[in-house]
C-alpha cells in the first residue's frame, strides 16, 4: 500500500545531497521514470521530441496519485517514500527526495494526468515554470502520464548550456536502453521524434534485450556471473574476451536499481579481463547488484548517478572473483566457426509486445500524439538460446584424451581431442606457459633468483636509472639483484629463474623503458603487465623446432591453466576447428 505524500522535516532536508537535479533533459527522464518504476509499473514509454528540451513525455501503468494529493506532489520535498532522516540508510525505492516533480515544475511547462485504480476519474494538471494553470477531472486509464514541454522555456540562457538535440536525445537513448536491460520485467517502449527506437516485452528475459540493444556477436558471447554474499547479490553479464571495446563506456553497473559510475567497481571487473584483454582494451560488462541499503549510501550525489560503498575492498574482492571465476570456467577458445553456422543457434522471439497505450486511444488525445498511438509491428528477429555453457575441456583431466598429430610450418601444432581440432601456436603457448609460472610464483613468494657469472653490466640513461629506482623494490621482490656499479653503469647480478635471456642487454633495458611509460607508482598490475612482456621475451619463438616431446609436455602444462587460452597480450594461443567445422567444409553436411 502506498504511503500518503508528505513534506520531509528540516532535519531531513538538510541531510539530503545538495546539487542541481535538472541538469538536462536526460535528468528529467530518469526522475519520471524512477516515479513509474516506484509506482509499480510493469509498462513504461518514453517519448522526446527536439533531444527531450521540446518534449518529454513518460506514461507509466502504475499506481496514479490520489486526487488531493496531486498538488502536493509538486510542492519541494515531498515525498510518499522516505519518513525521517534515518530512512536514508533504509532505501528501498528509487526516489527519496521528493525533489523531482518540483524541480521539473519550475523549469518547464508541465501536464501530468494521473489515476489510481480507487478513483472513479484522472486528474488532469498543469503547471508553467511553477505557476498552476489548471486542474481537472478527465477520464484516463489508471496510471500516470508526464509530459514536461519546453525545458528552461523561460531561463534562455540554461537553455544554450544543452549540447544538440542529437546529442541530448543520444544521452536519453543510451538511459532508456540501459534501463530495459536492468529491468526485463517491465515492457519499455522509447520513441524519439515519432519513430520507436526500442521496444521490449517485459518477458524478464535480459539476454533477449542485451540482444535487442547491443547486437547479436555480443549476446551470442554473453557468460552469466552470479554470486552471493550475505548481503548482496550479483547477476552478470559479462562478455567473452573476443568482444573488445575501446572504452569504459560498456562497464555498466546498476546497484538496487540506480545506474552508476563507479571507479571500484570498473577496476575489479578490468582486473578479472586482464589476462584476456589486450592493454587499453576495454570489456563489455553489465553489472547487477542488490545489496542491502544499509552498505549503500545513495544520497552522495544529486542525480544519484554515484554511490558510497561501505565496505569497498570486500565488495571488490566479491566481483573480481565472481567475474573472473565466470571466465575461467568457460571455453573461451576462438572458434573457428563460419558465420552459415551460427543461424542454428537462434530461434523467433515470442510476438512482439502490444503497446499498452493502444489502450488509451479513445482515453487522451494530444495534438503530437498521433504517431506513439499506433501499434507498431515489430519484424520477427532472431533472438540467441541458451549459451553453450559446455564444461571446460582443457584440463588435466582431458589429458589422455589429447592426441598430438604433428607440426606446421615450425610453428602450429595440430592437436585432436575427441570431436575437436586444436591448431596450437607453440610461441604463443609457450609465452603463455610461462607467464603462469611466474606469476604463480610471484604471488606464491617462491621466486628463485639465477645468478649470472660474471654480472651483466648495463648503462642507464637518466631516465632509465630513475625507472630503476622507483621499481627498484619490484624488481628485487620478483628475483632480480641490481646493484649500482659506478657512474651510469649497473650490474645485473641475478635474474628470476627461467628468464635466463633476460641476461641479454637489450631485453632488459627494453624492460626499463617499458615501464617509464608508466606514470602510475609501483602497482602490482603494472609489474604484471611487464611480466608478460618478459615472458614473452623468453619463450620459445615459431620457427624453432620443438621435438614432440617439448610440445607435449608445452601441451600437459598448457592444460593446467587456468586460462589456456590468450597469451598474456590477449592473442589466442589456439584456434578450434569441430568435426562438424571440417565435414560442412568438405560439404558432408549441410
Ligand atoms: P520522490 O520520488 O523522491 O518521492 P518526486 O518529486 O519524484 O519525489 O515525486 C513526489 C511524489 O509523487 C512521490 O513520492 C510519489 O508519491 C508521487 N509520484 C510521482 N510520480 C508518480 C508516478 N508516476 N506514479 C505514482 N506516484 C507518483
Ligand atoms: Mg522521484
Amino acid at each position: 500500500m502506498k504511503e500518503k505524500i508528505h513534506l520531509l522535516d528540516e532535519n531531513t532536508i538538510n541531510r539530503i545531497a545538495a546539487g542541481e537535479v535538472i541538469e538536462r533533459p536526460l535528468s528529467i527522464v530518469k526522475e519520471l521514470v524512477e516515479n513509474a518504476i516506484d509506482a509499480g509499473s510493469d509498462a513504461i514509454t518514453i517519448e522526446i521530441k527536439g533531444g527531450g528540451s521540446d518534449l518529454v513525455r513518460v506514461t507509466d501503468n502504475g499506481s496514479g496519485i490520489p486526487h488531493d494529493e496531486v498538488r502536493k506532489a509538486f510542492l519541494s520535498h515531498a515525498t510518499s517514500k522516505i519518513e525521517r532522516a534515518e530512512d536514508l540508510f533504509a532505501i528501498k525505492s528509487l526516489g527519496f527526495r521528493g525533489e523531482a516533480l518540483s524541480s521539473i515544475a519550475s523549469v518547464c511547462q508541465v501536464e501530468l494526468i494521473t489515476k489510481t485504480k480507487d478513483e472513479m476519474t484522472a486528474i488532469r494538471y498543469r503547471v508553467d515554470g511553477g505557476e498552476e494553470v489548471s486542474f481537472e477531472e478527465i477520464g484516463a486509464p489508471d496510471g500516470t502520464t508526464f509530459v514536461a514541454r519546453n525545458l528552461f522555456f523561460h531561463t534562455p540562457a540554461r537553455r544554450k548550456f544543452l549540447r544538440t538535440a542529437i546529442t541530448e536525445a543520444g544521452y536519453i537513448t543510451e538511459f532508456a536502453e540501459h534501463l530495459a536491460i536492468c529491468y526485463p520485467e517491465i515492457s519499455v517502449k522509447y520513441v524519439v521524434n515519432g519513430s520507436n527506437r526500442l521496444v521490449t516485452t517485459g518477458n524478464g528475459n535480459r539476454i533477449e534485450n542485451i540482444y535487442k540493444v547491443f547486437g547479436r556477436e555480443t549476446a551470442e558471447n554473453i557468460l552469466t556471473v552470479k554470486a552471493e554474499g550475505p548481503h548482496i547479490r550479483l547477476l552478470g553479464y559479462a562478455a567473452k574476451p573476443i568482444v573488445v571495446k575501446n572504452n569504459r563506456d560498456h562497464e555498466i553497473f546498476f546497484v538496487n536499481g540506480h545506474e552508476i559510475n563507479d571507479r571500484i567497481l570498473e577496476r575489479a571487473v578490468e582486473e578479472a579481463y586482464r589476462p584476456y584483454l589486450m592493454q587499453h582494451k576495454f570489456p563489455f560488462v553489465i553489472l547487477i547488484l542488490d545489496m542491502d541499503p544499509s552498505l549503500l549510501d545513495i544520497n552522495v550525489h544529486p542525480r544519484k548517478s554515484e554511490v558510497r560503498f561501505v565496505e569497498k575492498t570486500v565488495l571488490f574482492e566479491f566481483i573480481r572473483k565472481a567475474v573472473s571465476e565466470a571466465l575461467s570456467q568457460t571455453e573461451l577458445i576462438n572458434r573457428a566457426e563460419e558465420d552459415e553456422g551460427k543461424k542454428e543457434k537462434y530461434v523467433s522471439p515470442a510476438s512482439a509486445p502490444e503497446p499498452f497505450e493502444t489502450k488509451r486511444r479513445d482515453a487522451i488525445a494530444y495534438e503530437e500524439s498521433e504517431s506513439i498511438f499506433e501499434t507498431v509491428k515489430e519484424e520477427a528477429e532472431y533472438i540467441p538460446v541458451q549459451q553453450s555453457f559446455d564444461m571446460k575441456v582443457m584440463r588435466p583431466e582431458n589429458r589422455p584424451y589429447f592426441r598430438l598429430v604433428g607440426q606446421v610450418f615450425d610453428t602450429y601444432w595440430i592437436i585432436e581431442y575427441r570431436d575437436r581440432m586444436y591448431i596450437v601456436d607453440q610461441h604463443a603457448a609457450h609465452e603463455k606457459v610461462m607467464y603462469e609460472r611466474f606469476v604463480k610464483e610471484f604471488k606464491d613468494r617462491q621466486v628463485v633468483s639465477q645468478y649470472l657469472n660474471p654480472a651483466l653490466i648495463v648503462t642507464l640513461d637518466g631516465r632509465q636509472e630513475v625507472t630503476l629506482k622507483k621499481y627498484m623494490e619490484a624488481f628485487n621482490s620478483m628475483g632480480f639483484e641490481i646493484e649500482h656499479f659506478e657512474g651510469a653503469e649497473y650490474a645485473l647480478r641475478a635474474v628470476p629463474s627461467g628468464f635466463m635471456q633476460l641476461e641479454n642487454r637489450e631485453i632488459f633495458e627494453g624492460l626499463i623503458d617499458e615501464l617509464s611509460e608508466e606514470t602510475d607508482t609501483t602497482d602490482v598490475s603494472v609489474i604484471h603487465d611487464r611480466l608478460a612482456t618478459m615472458s614473452c621475451k623468453a619463450a620459445v619463438k615459431g620457427n624453432t623446432r620443438l621435438s614432440t616431446g617439448e610440445a607435449d609436455e608445452l601441451l600437459t602444462q598448457l592444460l593446467s591453466l587456468e586460462n589456456p587460452y590468450n597469451c598474456p597480450h590477449g592473442r589466442p594461443t589456439m584456434i578450434e576447428y569441430t568435426q562438424r567445422d571440417l565435414e560442412k567444409r568438405f560439404k558432408r553436411i549441410v
